[in-house]
């Protein structure tokens, strides 16, 4: 891309930026704090879903201070849903640091920000930038497959040499005046416009005279992603164990998937009926009625879980095991029972 064409570029797209930027909840106010929960709670997780997140999470947390201080338990609540806890996590952590460290600030500088938990190259370029003004890119997928488009870039966008290129490009477009803008710009044509799957909608794109994939008819073939590995499967039985009205819920190891999270008592497999009734005879669960619930499938990043359900109506108890027994309203309100097991915790939800 020549100069000039930059130059046009960096223009029409932020006039198209300024008359259609979506109204977002974390837009209003831009603070340094807004920004970075906004965009820790936007990493793989889709706009609409973070809104009521955003809200009730600014509410809950207002200051880093609190959010340092906040009950792991409290944290893990409040993301219930989101799924990649992981997130929450290094939120605290990266705000006890930011006390610690940075006398209660958020550091405005790249390498500052890419210091502190879950804080890589594109949050810290967009907190930076959008909180601050200062001109660091920020490259997420969407910004890759722009970015692709508009350059025929046919390498696979995957690689560090090409992520490389498309960064470079964007840092020699972006201008000091309006760093933040052009960076949510870009990322706002990408969700809106410049769409995946090939189906860009290049009949309203701002920038469809400079963009080379469309000229050359080539858009809806880039951008070329290698192909991903496939995921692994495992297999799961999963019970809801209801004894005198009260369910059985285990915490997970604090360590790998979903860690320290809570969780119905399964065990890998499917288990057919004969072969639940044993395992439920080894957790102390002798007298009880069987009901199935289905299946379900969640998938994780690089792993699905096929689950099969059992309602299990418990009559008499041998021992109480190592289960925690907690009625829905309690599971409701302190237990973070993630996604992956929305299919069975439907029952409690309706107590
Ligand atoms: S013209 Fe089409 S392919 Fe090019 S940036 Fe716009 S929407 Fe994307």
């Amino acid at each position: 891309m020549d100069l000039g064409s930059m130059k046009q570029f960096n223009i029409k797209l932020l006039e198209w930026y300024d008359c259609n930027a979506r109204i977002l909840p974390w837009r209003d106010d831009p603070s340094p704090y807004r920004v970075w929960i906004s965009e820790i709670m936007l990493q793989q997780t889709r706009v609409d879903t973070v809104k009521p997140y955003f809200k009730r999470f600014m509410k809950a947390v207002p200051t880093i201070q609190e959010l340092a201080d906040i009950s792991e338990d409290r944290l893990l609540k409040l993301w219930e849903g989101l799924g990649y806890y992981s997130r929450a996590r290094n939120l605290k952590k990266a705000a006890a640091a930011i006390m610690q460290e940075f006398e209660g600030q958020i550091p405005s500088d790249i390498q500052s920000l890419k210091s502190l938990p879950g804080i890589g190259p594109y949050t810290s370029g967009a907190i930076a930038s959008i909180a601050f003004g200062v001109k660091a890119p920020a490259i997420d997928g969407n910004v890759l497959r722009v970015m692709a488009r508009i350059t025929a870039n046919k390498g696979d966008i995957a690689s560090p040499r090409i992520k490389k290129e498309i960064e470079d490009l964007v840092s020699q477009i972006l201008t000091v005046e309006r760093a933040g803008d052009f960076n949510q710009a870009l990322m706002e044509l990408g969700a809106t416009v410049c769409l995946p799957n090939g189906s860009p909608k290049c009949a309203e794109c701002p920038v469809q005279a400079l963009c080379k994939g469309h000229l050359q008819d080539i858009a809806a073939e880039l951008p070329v992603k290698a192909k991903k590995k496939d995921r692994r499967i495992e297999q799961k039985t999963i019970f809801v164990i209801e004894y005198k009205g009260n369910i059985a819920i285990r915490q997970r190891a604090n360590e790998g998937l979903l860690s320290s999270l809570w969780e119905f008592p399964n065990v890998e497999g499917h288990l057919s009926y004969e072969e639940s009734k044993a395992r439920l005879k080894e957790w102390g669960i002798t007298s009880c009625e069987i009901m199935p619930m289905g299946t379900s499938k969640h998938i994780f990043t690089h792993l699905e879980w096929h689950m099969i359900g059992y309602f299990i109506l418990v009559q008499s108890i041998q021992e109480y095991n190592n289960f925690i027994w907690a009625t829905g309203e309690e599971i409701k309100k302190q237990y973070s029972i993630p996604t992956a097991f929305k299919a069975y915790s439907r029952l409690i939800n309706d107590k």
